[in-house]
């Protein structure tokens, strides 16, 4: 038997949490629609109600988003450049009605490779915060997913928000994601970038990210340690080998083959750099 409980406040939550054969529902897209859903003798935590009335709040150090904020929140919210890599990546996500009930938290949480959100989480450097009946901690979301439907979560927390640090100088972010339909398509290779330009337009810092093409979406540091100190005019006729995409491990499946992520991740990236440059340049 199943059990269904659905806690209102922050206490009851966390108290349920360390019960045994917990799963927890935000959204339930993903969830309703594993096969294995629901398992036998389970208890279902259904934390939507833990939604807050401030979905972001900005701080001197950055932006904190709160877990259950759904893509339809994202697309609506009022967020600077810094963030249109995620905020695109939220209008790709399944269709309105999934958007309008899958949360970021479920995203994270569910840690499959082709989640859309990680990819630009990561190239913004986020932080995801683990609540338990302790208190709370941030883990870095590129150390929080382990692997595949892997995550660092132990029994009894959950993610609360997550958190976006301010960059240096201007921040911008962008979003490629391919597959074989433009819309409500799960992409066998996705790309996310983020640039922190100076007054004068020379590059702060930069985070490449590839989604889809190993276990956990990777940063390409080669990349992103050479733009570093050059004006964004210049990004375009930057040169991309072959070495910088060696940390990727894309496997062959229904989706596309291994050589077909690899090449796409080259061409995505290279596509990337060439818009910055006419964008930014
Ligand atoms: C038709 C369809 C199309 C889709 N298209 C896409 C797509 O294009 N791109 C994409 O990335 N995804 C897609 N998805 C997957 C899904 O919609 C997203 O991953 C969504 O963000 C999940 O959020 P949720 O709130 O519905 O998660 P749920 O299904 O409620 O939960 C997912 C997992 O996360 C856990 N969880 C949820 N919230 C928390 C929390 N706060 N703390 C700890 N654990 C938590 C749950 O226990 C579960 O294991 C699609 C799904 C469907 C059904």
């Amino acid at each position: 038997m199943t059990v269904y409980q659905k806690v209102t406040s922050w206490e009851e939550a966390l108290n349920a949490l360390t019960q045994p054969e917990i799963t927890i529902l935000a959204g339930g897209t993903d969830l309703y629609a594993d096969e294995k859903f629901p398992h036998k003798n389970s208890r279902l935590v259904d934390i939507s109600q833990l939604k807050s009335n401030h979905l972001i709040t900005e701080d001197e150090g950055g932006w904190w988003f709160d877990a259950l904020m759904t893509w339809s929140d994202f697309t609506a919210a009022n967020l600077p450049p810094l963030f249109d890599g995620l905020k695109a990546a939220a209008r790709q996500i399944g269709g309105v009605q999934i958007q309008n009930a899958g949360t970021i938290g479920g995203n994270i949480c569910n840690a499959s490779p082709a989640a859309d959100s990680v990819p630009p989480l990561m190239a913004l450097n986020a932080e995801v915060e683990i609540r338990n009946l302790d208190g709370a901690r941030l883990v870095p979301l590129g150390d929080f997913i382990l692997g595949r439907r892997k995550t660092t979560l132990r029994s009894g927390e959950m993610i609360s928000r997550i958190f976006v640090p301010k960059p240096d100088g201007y921040g911008v972010s962008d979003f490629i994601k391919i597959g074989g339909r433009a819309y409500l398509v799960i992409s066998p290779v996705m790309v996310a970038g983020m640039l922190d330009l100076s007054d004068t337009k020379i590059i702060n810092s930069c985070r490449i990210v590839v989604g889809a093409c190993s276990e956990v979406a990777q940063k390409l540091d080669s990349i992103s340690n050479r733009l570093v100190g050059i004006h964004v005019s210049e990004i375009s006729r930057f040169e991309l080998t072959s070495d910088d995409f060696a940390g990727l491990t894309p496997i062959s499946d229904g989706r596309a083959s291994a050589e077909y992520r690899r090449q796409s991740a080259e061409t995505l990236v290279a596509r990337l750099l060439k818009k910055w440059g006419t964008v930014y340049g």
